[in-house]
């Protein structure tokens, strides 16, 4: 048996089946480039759902993690570490906010706002307690927890995990109509995403975000936007909200935060939100750990520079410019997406996602589908426009066969 398929039967034999990789077994990663455990090659284009927007075995994040290491690497929250304060400071100043409250996960980060929100609209807002809602969008995808899962229009994602937490209202994503319908006296909270992700990369409307921004300012409600896949460069902008000139009340951050190397998440807002929080109301043991302050602020200074927002724009233009040649007849019925990142929906009488995924692979290129017939192409933001038009070639190539 070959080393990929022993692994493969092993892991299926070993772990609860709640993913269906692709099969392909990746011993070591460089850029955006990775190498299975047979030697062969595939360039990423998933970037870890955008988790390593700085590539695999980035030399700067990889000697943070490593000085880092070498001094101190958890204390917990008991007690003060070197790194924490110099994080916070820099990660608020980067989104221009006062305050930050650090998770690991991007759905533990969901959950803080989440509670923010609820806690902000009883202490704050004055809203009865037990009442709050937060609205919220159709196809949104913000994670796994069972309170997260209870506002997902997902079946995969929702079915047989109830009792589900109330306190949500769904409206359809892009609607303002329906959103302000939806906010009312005892409503916190507008939690979206400023681009669906794994909804298929969906932008909404022009004019949608800065509405939302409008309507969540008239009716003194928090507006949280989830940029934990769509933030920290992948659209081209340190933040997808900027793209409409948007700054929620908001931001909640993960993935790319802790460069594909340790899971870092937070909140960021100001004092008259976060502020609500006092000792022991919220926690994580791991939350704000020196590693995780060491790569996140070497993530922050790359930030900083704006070299990887202007690379997800120009090669976004590009990357964007080519797959819209491919609709219009063809197998592709619609392109989506905003810098670096696009979601291609492929006409269904010319095979699934997964299929279109798995021909990919047979060529040396790693995408995943969603929802059925969507490709999502997501590189890192490091990847060479050569190597970006030679993964472009296996999809044209893919999709003429
Ligand atoms: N929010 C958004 C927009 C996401 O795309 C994701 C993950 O894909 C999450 C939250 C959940 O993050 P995590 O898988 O780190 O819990």
């Amino acid at each position: 048996m070959s080393r990929t398929a022993d692994a493969i039967r092993s892991a299926d034999e070993h772990s609860a089946h709640n993913y269906h990789p692709l099969p392909v077994v990746v011993a070591s990663a460089e850029g955006a480039w990775m190498t299975d455990v047979e030697g062969r090659r595939y360039l990423d284009m998933l970037a870890g759902y955008s988790a390593l927007n700085f590539g695999h075995g980035n030399r700067r994040l990889i000697d943070a993690a490593k000085a880092q290491l070498e001094r101190v690497t958890l204390t917990s929250r008991a007690f003060h570490h070197d790194r924490f304060a110099e994080f916070c400071t820099e990660l608020a100043a980067l989104c221009g906010k006062e305050m930050v409250l650090p998770m690991n996960t991007g759905a533990e980060a969901v959950e803080t706002a989440v509670k923010t929100a609820r806690k902000w609209g009883y202490e704050v807002k004055g809203v009865p307690d037990g009442q709050a809602k937060i609205v919220v969008a159709a196809d949104n995808f913000h994670g796994r927890t069972t309170t997260i899962v209870s506002f997902s229009t997902d079946h995969d994602a929702r079915d047989h995990f109830g009792p589900y937490t109330p306190g949500f209202e769904i409206v359809p994503y892009g609607d303002l109509t329906a959103l302000s319908r939806a906010v009312t006296a005892n409503t916190v909270a507008v939690l979206l995403e400023p681009i669906q992700g794994e909804a298929g990369v969906l932008v909404p409307p022009p004019g949608y975000l800065a509405g939302v921004r409008e309507l969540t300012r008239e009716r003194n409600v928090l507006f949280m936007a989830d940029e934990i896949q769509s933030g920290l460069g992948r659209t081209g902008k340190t933040f997808a909200c900027e793209h409409e000139g948007v700054v929620p009340d908001v931001y909640v951050l993960g993935k790319a935060l802790g460069g594909g190397v340790v899971p870092v998440s937070a909140v960021v807002a100001d004092r008259d939100v976060l502020g609500v929080f006092r000792p022991g109301e919220h926690g994580s043991t791991f939350g704000g750990n020196p590693l995780a302050c060491a790569v996140a602020l070497e993530v922050i200074a790359m930030l900083r520079t704006g070299e990887y927002q202007q690379r997800a724009t120009e090669l976004g233009d590009h990357l964007h410019r080519e797959l819209n040649l491919l609709t219009g007849g063809g197998a592709v019925t619609a392109v989506r997406g905003r810098g670096l990142w696009a979601g291609v929906d492929i006409d269904p009488a010319r095979g699934s996602g997964r299929e279109v995924s798995e021909k990919l692979m047979e060529r040396g290129v790693l995408v995943k589908d969603t929802h059925g017939s969507t490709v999502r192409i997501a590189p890192p933001l490091v990847i060479s426009k050569e190597d970006l038009d030679w993964g472009l070639e296996q999809l044209r190539t893919v999709l003429a066969g």
